[in-house]
């Protein structure tokens, strides 16, 4: 990325903010600030000042205008005046020398450990801290690498920290209200561990929730975590990795731009192996590379057909593949995309008939559905409207009919 890095945006987008539309070719002392906010981000990669709105600081102009999906005109004007006097994220929307990338690189492992430093008054109690490990399991849940909170003494990978506007690593002053890093082989500010996430405790105002003036601290959490698994920032106005926030708005969920980049950066893994005789663990028949964030497999018998059905919780993606008979995974049947938030996927036969019975833990929804002879999902033969909170599903073979098992984690002594 550029060398730009720690420049300076104090004053600058109160400047920017007092501008009238200045032309091409025109001068103005206020677009020394607009150059500087321009290279800050990555949009002007030469390190040119003073009053003039020249070429190349034109181009620039059209590539902010491009990046923010307003008219580019490569000049100063309302739009653009409006787009740079919002809040946004201290690191930059594009890298001069790859201008295509959207993603950064990934971590090597698939288990990081964060821990919480200071807070912010702002915020009631350690409510900060909740609404961050919200953002982290969100994350987690879509397939990114998982995250276990630890001590800060415990070297963490990442450490999340209140800290005034000149935060010491990036500089927060001007109009930008929080950084983080990207994963320590592509690193913005430094490769040394933890990885920071900073919000800034000077300038801005912090809530759990939608406030008037204030930030929700779960959604900037959520677009701060996604440079730390390393995703740049993105130019479509819906996601969560988009630059700009307005106060008063809640942004928890990833959103199909964002995930798109998460399945470029990581994979999720299968290995089949035959069980020996003895029981134990054999030789490997099968080895997959699939997206990541699949969280339920199961395997189910159609006559004489062995199928796999694979869904993730966080998006309701399911697929099912026929299985081969030396183990191995074969060609895909069907793939379906149901509402978010399944946590719970198994079979279960009544005299020649198979039976999928799915469950979300978070409302105790039930669906029972047939399943066709091809393998595929059939009608809905019932539905149920459970409480809460069951999280494991067995269907026991006792004499002629199943019987279902339901467990449930933690439940009110009272
Ligand atoms: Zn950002
Ligand atoms: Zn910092």
């Amino acid at each position: 990325m550029s060398n730009f890095r720690h420049l300076s945006i104090v004053g600058v987008r109160d400047e920017i903010k007092n501008m009238p539309e200045i032309h091409k070719g025109q001068s103005h002392q206020g677009i020394n600030s607009v150059k500087i906010y321009l290279k800050r981000f990555g949009f002007l990669g030469e390190d040119i000042e003073g009053s003039d709105l020249d070429d190349t600081t034109s181009d620039a102009l059209k590539r902010f205008q491009e990046y923010f999906n307003i008219p580019d005109t490569g000049n100063f004007d309302d739009a653009t005046r409006e787009v740079m006097s919002l809040s946004r994220c201290a690191l930059p929307d594009l890298d001069p020398n790859s201008p295509a990338a959207s993603t950064a690189c990934a971590w090597r492992t698939p288990y990081l450990t964060f821990a919480f430093q200071t807070g912010t008054s702002d915020v009631s109690g350690s409510d900060e801290f909740e609404a961050v490990r919200r953002a982290f399991r969100t994350w987690e849940s879509a397939g990114t690498p998982s995250f276990r909170e630890v001590n800060t003494s415990d070297n963490p990978d990442i450490l999340v920290r209140w800290r005034p506007a000149q935060c010491g690593d990036a500089d927060m002053r001007g109009g930008t209200l929080a950084h983080a890093d990207y994963p320590p082989d592509c690193p913005y500010y430094d490769a040394d561990l933890p990885q920071p996430i900073h919000f800034d405790d000077d300038e801005h105002t912090w809530a759990d929730g939608q406030v008037i003036g204030a930030f929700d601290v779960e959604s900037i959490a959520l677009h701060e975590i996604g440079h730390i698994i390393g995703l740049y920032h993105s130019s479509d106005s819906s996601a969560i990795m988009y630059p700009t926030v307005s106060s008063n708005t809640l942004a928890r969920v990833p959103q199909s731009d964002d995930i798109t980049g998460l399945r470029s950066l990581y994979k999720g893994r299968v290995h089949i192996h035959e069980m020996d005789n003895a029981g134990r663990v054999g030789a490997r028949r099968d080895t997959r590379t699939w997206t990541s964030g699949w969280t339920t497999a199961r395997t189910y018998n159609i006559g004489t057909k062995h199928f796999l059905f694979l869904l993730k919780e966080f998006t309701g993606e399911v697929h099912i593949h026929e299985m081969n008979s030396d183990g191995s995974v074969g060609a895909e049947v069907v793939r379906y995309h149901w509402s978010r938030g399944w946590t719970t996927a198994n079979f279960y036969t009544v005299g020649s008939t198979t039976y999928l019975f799915l469950l979300k833990e978070s409302n105790g929804h039930v669906h029972i559905h047939e399943m066709n002879s091809n393998g595929s999902v059939g009608a809905e033969v019932v539905r149920y409207d459970w409480t809460s909170g069951w999280t494991t599903v067995a269907f026991s073979l006792s004499g002629s009919r199943p019987y279902l098992f339901l467990l449930k984690r933690c439940y009110p002594r009272t």
